[in-house]
């Protein structure tokens, strides 16, 4: 296991986590690196066949989003309105509908695009019933966001340690809101870094949203919108922090830039040659300042979503209720993630507190496991000391019975 001192010590300093976190997960980590590698260059080929077919169609994509609030203090519990404020801003942002556009440079106004992709609230949660896409957990724990078990897992992603499991990540953009001290003021996980449980956004509460709690220079909504730019796999606008010119975010249309900026410059700002657009959401400049991303930007993102994250494309997180009886059937069990290397976590959502019988088999049909437990006690099974391959875990409760095959990776 990777020790979490570097990675706190890391993090605790910096605007944004996201660095911290990818250098986390990929240290000696050939799995993810091999992955990331995977994931950039599917991205690059899907850019270069998007661009050769200049007149397709495409329509607006909306993606569903729970916000899971885990508080400590009671202002960390943050109002529905504020967490509707969030959404209202990233959307605005995300398509070119925000009040700041028109403050833009000539010189970045004309490369200031729509990205035709929106997020609503989830109104259908894991299980098929009526959400309005936030949770609220309260926690035992100080600055939640921040903190880390003895496992050195971060406290905020899960019950067991004082947290909030996230829904299904392929299904629904996590964005867990809890206080991490002050710095950073968020982080995400890039595409094929994170454990499924831990692949989502991270907000601090006094910058998520602009109305209410939040606080001034970060209370325009924009850390999320950064975050959510991570999520779908934008680099930071400079590159790595490697305060160089040689590092580049990996997109076209934006300028080299040998770091980050703070505050709000003034225009023109130059580094490696070139202005640098410091009103990009990937910047750190305060966010009165922050006003565009890019077609480059753009492309990676739709790539992103077409690849890595496009289960969120056929998401019903959005969608209509399925009246569904909660009896145990397929829909009333939820394992993820499948394939497994860990943990899997198991979720039964069926209306009576009857126990319920849990068995593991593999392939041969030997029964390996044997558990017995109400269904709001099942949650996560180890699997680490399974061999890879394919097993199966039944679930019975009277003479109802159903049946999941999982890989174990
Ligand atoms: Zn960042």
């Amino acid at each position: 296991m990777l020790c979490c001192f570097q990675l706190e010590a890391q993090f605790l300093d910096e605007h944004c986590g996201q660095q911290a976190i990818s250098t986390f997960y990929e240290l000696n980590n050939a799995v993810v690196i091999n992955q990331r590698n995977e994931i950039e260059n599917f991205t690059q080929d899907w850019i270069k066949n998007y661009q050769e077919q200049p007149f397709q169609n495409r329509e607006v994509v909306t993606i569903p989003v729970v916000v899971h609030v885990v508080w400590h203090h009671a202002e960390e519990n943050i109002p529905d309105l504020q967490i509707e404020s969030q959404i209202d801003a990233t959307n605005a942002d995300f398509r070119k509908l925000n009040a700041n556009l028109n403050a833009l440079p000539t010189e970045f106004f004309d490369k200031a695009v729509d990205v035709e992709i929106e997020f609503c609230l989830a109104t259908v949660d894991p299980f098929g019933n009526a959400t309005n896409g936030i949770t609220r957990t309260e926690t035992f724990y100080e600055n939640i966001a921040t903190t880390f078990a003895p496992g050195n897992e971060l406290r905020i992603f899960q019950d067991d340690l004082g947290g909030k499991d996230g829904w299904p990540p392929n299904k629904y953009l996590n964005i867990w809101v809890g206080s991490t001290g002050g710095f950073p003021l968020g982080f995400a996980c890039m595409p094929g870094t994170c454990p499924a449980l831990e692949d989502g956004v991270i907000v601090d509460p006094l910058v998520f949203g602009t109305t209410c709690n939040t606080k001034a220079p970060f209370n325009l909504g924009r850390t999320t919108t950064h975050e959510i730019g991570h999520f779908f796999n934008l680099n930071h606008i400079w590159g790595s922090d490697s305060d160089e010119c040689e590092e580049d975010d990996l997109v076209e249309d934006t300028p080299l830039q040998d770091g980050p900026h703070f505050g709000c410059p003034n225009y023109p700002i130059s580094s490696c040659g070139s202005n640098d657009m410091f009103v990009n959401y990937m910047d750190y400049s305060d966010d009165e300042c922050l006003a565009m991303f890019t077609e480059g930007q753009k492309l990676r993102m739709l790539a992103a979503l077409n690849g890595p994250r496009s289960g969120l494309l056929t998401s019903n997180g959005c969608g209509l209720i399925n009246p569904s009886p909660r009896s145990l059937n397929n829909n009333s069990i939820l394992i993820f993630p499948n394939p497994v290397r860990e943990c899997l976590h198991i979720d039964v959502d069926i209306d009576n507190q009857t126990p319920i019988l849990i068995t593991l088999h593999n392939a041969m049909g030997q029964r390996l496991f044997t558990s017995t437990n109400t269904p709001d006690d099942v949650r996560s099974v180890d699997v680490t000391s399974l061999v890879p391959g394919v097993y199966f875990v039944n679930f019975e409760v009277g003479n109802q019975s159903v049946t999941k095959r999982i890989v174990v990776e």
